[in-house]
């Protein structure tokens, strides 16, 4: 892999503008600056949040990390998970998924808080961070974009884009309602720590009912707390239920009213957790992801949802190709064009995927969750991960238009391009 830079030559740099910093907003700031662009982010947050759930880097996004120079660094804080394993009510193991399968080969796994703070350290000296800012208000006048901020500042830039997440601020100020792109797979869930009661170390176990799921999940050795989730059938949120914490935990605990195991016990917990969230399992599926001097990256464009285990890696890509592409185009509309048109059947193979964690992780109906346990226990870990890199949605697609790519499984189905550009303005 070779990857050459020209700094910008002139004396002006474009102006860019990041509403979010997780994953997709640092990455493309880090790239931006390499090429030369002079770049602010916006977070709402007030700070940085440590820890979190684990998140994997896979295929395609473990090439971007390591372009980044951050693999060595992700490598250390790997998890490391050790198995998954379905239970019964009794808390018997019915079913397992091994290592390989959780994250194969190069593939890491880490707490979400390491990535973000790797992310934003590698780039808080050329970078301008402001925590606890949002836009407010922004106005494309052709030329540029007129930004408002909560606190009140107003400045103008070459180009915004918004890296905000599922429920991306940026989207509804230039694209509209969230509930024009939004794909609905049916369920909810409730997400909270937990006191680590069955000892759990590198691991998670999975309790389902039909149209349920709870899971606990183990960040390290015995950690004192694990990370739960109850999932559940719940086709869509009414506006107040969306709004209304209280309703949410009240929707959760009837859920698993009658769940069995430990759900009573996780109930209670949840409903008095204050570390408590809770949305949607939902995919956001647009036409376009830019409009004028705008532009969406990460899960603000094209949220997987967590049943495919690929937003953090679609995130990386997305913000690798979208500074390629900046730094290529002097003209912004050719640069989201050429971006939309590389990125999308990346992004629409890894979003079909959906079904296939679906499948795995919810099952509906008792035939289905019977199906599923039995075929885990028939498969050693080995035949598992074969068989996922053989499944039917396989496509090459390559970035660089080459004619006769290998086949290659979802998580790779991308190949890096180099871009070596000098950046001009637009
Ligand atoms: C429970 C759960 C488990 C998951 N597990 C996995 C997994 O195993 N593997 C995986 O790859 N993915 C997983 N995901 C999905 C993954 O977290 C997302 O796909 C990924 O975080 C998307 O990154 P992003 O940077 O696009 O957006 P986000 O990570 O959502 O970041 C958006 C950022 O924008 C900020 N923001 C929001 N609104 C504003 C505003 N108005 N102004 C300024 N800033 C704003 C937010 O504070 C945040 O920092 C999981 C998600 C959940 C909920």
């Amino acid at each position: 892999m070779s990857t050459h830079f020209a700094r910008d030559a002139s004396p002006v740099r474009r102006r860019v503008l990041i509403s979010g910093a997780s994953f997709a907003g640092p990455a493309l700031a880090f790239w931006l600056h390499r090429y030369g662009f002079a770049v602010t982010i916006v977070e709402r947050a007030a700070a940085l949040r440590s820890g979190g759930y684990p998140i994997d880097v896979r295929g395609t996004a473990i090439d971007v990390v390591e372009r980044m120079g951050l693999l060595p660094g992700l490598r250390v804080a790997h998890i490391g998970s050790k198995r998954l394993t379905f239970i019964d009510g009794e808390g018997r193991a019915l079913a397992e998924i091994g290592p390989e399968m959780m994250t194969g080969g190069r593939d890491v796994e880490v707490p979400r808080g390491v990535l973000t703070k790797m992310l934003v350290e590698s780039t808080r000296d050329d970078v301008i961070y402001r925590f606890g800012t949002s836009i407010e208000h922004l106005v494309d006048r052709g030329e540029d974009v007129e930004v408002t901020f909560s606190d009140g500042g107003r400045e103008s830039f070459d180009v915004v884009i918004g890296a905000d997440g599922l429920h991306s601020n940026t989207r509804a100020l230039v694209f509209g309602p969230e509930s024009q792109f939004e794909y609905p797979i049916g369920f909810c869930f409730a997400g909270f720590l937990t006191p680590n009661t069955l000892g759990l170390s590198r691991e998670a176990v999975c309790y389902n009912v039909p149209g349920r799921v709870a899971v606990l999940y183990a960040v390290g050795e015995r950690p004192e707390t694990v990370h739960a989730f109850l999932a559940f059938a719940h086709p869509r949120l009414s506006e107040q239920e969306a709004r209304d914490h209280d309703r949410q935990r009240r929707l959760t605990a009837e859920a698993f009213a009658d769940g069995g195991w430990k759900t009573a016990e996780l109930v209670e917990a949840m409903l008095a957790a204050d570390d408590f969230y809770f949305d949607t399992v939902q995919q956001i599926r647009m036409l376009s992801w830019s409009r004028g001097r705008v532009a969406l990256v990460g899960d603000a464009a094209h949220a997987p949802s967590f049943l495919t285990g690929q937003g953090t890696s679609l995130a990386l890509v997305g913000a690798y190709v979208l500074a390629g592409e900046l730094a290529s185009h002097a003209d912004h509309t050719a640069a989201f064009a050429a971006y939309d048109r590389k990125l999308r059947p990346f992004v629409e193979l890894n979003q079909a995927r959906v079904d296939q964690g679906r499948a795995t992780l919810i099952p509906v109906t008792q035939q289905q969750l019977e199906e599923r346990n039995r075929s885990f226990a028939d498969m050693t870990s080995s035949d598992m991960t074969s068989s996922d890199n053989t499944s039917g949605d396989m496509a090459p697609i390559d970035t660089a238009d080459s004619a006769a790519a290998p086949t290659v499984d979802f998580r790779s189905a991308l190949s890096l391009e180099d871009y070596d550009v000098t950046v001009t303005r637009s």
